[in-house]
C-alpha cells in the first residue's frame, strides 16, 4: 500500500483538485494507526520528549548541541522580541536588515574563516539564493544525486543547467566535468554530511577534481556544523579544505537551535548573492528572535566546543551498539545514524514498535531515500546521557528480538 505513495500523485484531468479529493492513501493509513508523519509532540526538551502523554527518548531531532532550551539561548531570543518586536515585515533588501543580522553574519564568517557571510530566513532559502544568483544561463550546477532537496529545488529555480552525478562517485563526477564545455561556468555543489545516511562527502578528493577542471566548489554543511571538525566548525574544517572550498552553506535549524541559514565565502561573492539571490529580495528576513537565538547558540558552541565532541561520541557509540544488535547502520560519521530496514511497510512497523516502547525515530521512505534503503533515521545530541542511550538500546534490542527475523533485518 505504501509503495503507491508517489504513483497516486500522477493523475491528470481538467480539474487540478480532483487528485486531492481522490487521494485516499492518507485516510487509510491514518485509520490503520501506522501513519507516522505530522504527529504533534506535546513537549520537546531535547533528549526526551512527551508524545501522546508518554515520555519518549528523542532520537529524531536535529538539536545536536541540545541548545534549544539553553537558558542563554532562550533569554537572547526573548530579549530580541522585547527590543525589536516579532518580525521585520520585509526583505533584507529593504526594511528587513538589523544590526543583529549583520553582527551574526560577521560572527559566522569569523567562525568559519571566511571573509563574509549572508544570513537567509531558512537554510532552504540559502541554497535557493546561492544557486539563483550564481547559475545564470551560461553556467551549470553539478550536484550529487543525494544532495539535499533544497539544492535540487534551487536547481529547478536557477536559469542554468543542472547536471547530477552518482552519490560520492568520483569517477562519475570526473566524467561529468570532462563533458562540460570550457566556456560554461560550473559550480560543484555537494553536502558535507548527507542528511539521511549521515555519510560524508569525500571533500578532499572532490576538491582535487574541482581544481583539475577549474570549477568552483560549494558545500552544504547543514549537518556538519556544530558536530565535525575543530570546535564544531564543520566538514570542510574536518578535512582541512575550508580555505579552498569557495562557499559554505549552513543552517540554524540544527546545531544552532533556531531557524535560518547562511552562505559564507569571499566578500565580493557574498555581495553578489545578496543582490541577485531571489529569496534574499523576495522573502521577508529572518525574525529577530531567530537571529538572536542562533547568535547566542554560536557563542555557546565557541565557548563550549566539547559539546561537538559529545555529539560525535554519542552517535559513534550508538552506531557501534546498534550494529552489534544486528541492525544495519551504513557509513554514518556525524550525528545521524540510519537504521536501514530496506522496505517501506516494514520501516513503519519497526518505527511503531520502537515508539510504542518509548523510542522516537523518524521513518524515511522512498523517494526521500533510494529504494532498498528505507530506514529509521536516528540522530544524537550532546545532551543525551549514557542512561538515555542505554535505555534506547535496550528497547532496540527487544524490538529486534520481537520483529527482526520476520522483517528480514537480521
Ligand atoms: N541542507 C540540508 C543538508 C538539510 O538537511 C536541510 C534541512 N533538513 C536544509 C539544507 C534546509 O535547512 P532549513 O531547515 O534551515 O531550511
Amino acid at each position: 500500500m505504501i509503495e503507491n505513495w508517489v504513483a497516486q500523485l500522477d493523475q491528470g484531468g481538467h480539474d487540478v483538485l480532483a487528485k486531492a479529493y481522490q487521494w485516499e492513501l492518507y485516510d487509510q493509513l491514518s485509520a490503520s494507526g501506522l501513519y507516522p508523519y505530522f504527529q504533534a509532540i506535546e513537549e520537546n526538551q531535547g533528549p526526551v520528549a512527551r508524545y501522546q502523554g508518554r515520555e519518549v527518548i528523542m532520537l529524531g531531532s536535529n538539536n545536536y548541541l541540545g541548545l534549544t532550551t539553553h537558558p542563554k539561548v532562550r533569554e537572547a531570543s526573548i530579549d530580541a522580541v522585547r527590543k525589536y518586536g516579532t518580525s521585520m515585515t520585509g526583505s533584507r533588501f529593504l526594511n528587513g536588515t538589523l544590526t543583529l543580522h549583520e553582527e551574526l553574519e560577521s560572527k559566522l564568517a569569523t567562525f568559519l574563516g571566511k571573509e563574509a557571510s549572508l544570513v537567509f530566513t531558512t537554510g532552504y532559502q540559502a541554497n535557493l539564493g546561492m544557486l539563483t544568483a550564481l547559475i545564470n544561463k551560461k553556467s551549470a550546477a553539478v550536484v550529487d544525486r543525494f544532495a539535499h532537496a533544497s539544492i535540487h529545488d534551487g536547481c529547478r529555480l536557477m536559469e542554468g543547467e543542472n547536471i547530477k552525478f552518482h552519490h560520492n562517485d568520483l569517477q562519475d563526477l570526473e566524467k561529468v566535468l570532462a563533458s562540460i564545455p570550457q566556456d560554461t561556468g560550473v559550480l560543484l555543489f555537494v553536502d558535507g554530511v548527507y542528511s539521511m545516511e549521515g555519510d560524508l562527502g569525500p571533500l578532499p578528493e572532490m576538491l582535487k577534481i574541482a581544481q583539475k577542471y577549474k570549477v568552483r566548489f560549494a558545500v552544504d554543511d547543514a549537518h556538519g556544523l556544530g558536530v565535525l571538525g575543530p570546535g564544531g566548525r564543520g566538514t570542510c574544517h574536518h578535512f582541512g579544505v575550508e580555505k579552498d572550498v569557495d562557499l559554505i552553506v549552513g543552517t540554524f535549524s540544527k546545531s544552532l537551535a533556531s531557524i535560518g541559514g547562511f552562505v559564507a565565502g569571499d566578500k565580493k561573492v557574498i555581495d553578489f548573492i545578496k543582490h541577485f539571490g531571489r529569496p534574499m529580495i523576495f522573502s521577508a528576513s529572518l525574525a529577530p528572535a531567530c537571529a538572536a537565538a542562533a547568535s547566542a547558540a554560536l557563542d555557546i558552541l565557541i565557548a563550549e566546543p566539547e559539546r561537538a565532541d559529545r555529539v560525535r561520541k554519542n552517535a559513534q557509540t550508538m552506531k557501534k551498539e546498534l550494529a552489534s544488535i544486528g541492525y544495519e547502520t551504513g557509513r554514518a560519521e556525524a550525528a545521524v545514524v540510519p537504521v536501514i530496514i530496506g522496505e517501506s511497510t516494514k520501516s513503519w512497523m519497526v518505527w511503531k514498535e520502537l515508539l510504542d516502547n518509548g523510542v522516537y525515530t523518524n521513518p524515511v521512505l522512498y523517494p526521500a531515500v533510494a529504494k532498498g534503503r528505507e530506514m529509521l533515521r536516528t540522530s544524537y545530541l550532546a545532551t543525551h546521557t549514557e542512561e538515555h542511550l542505554s535505555r534506547a538500546l535496550d528497547i532496540f534490542k527487544d524490538v529486534f528480538k520481537k520483529v527482526g527475523k520476520n522483517f528480514g533485518i537480521c
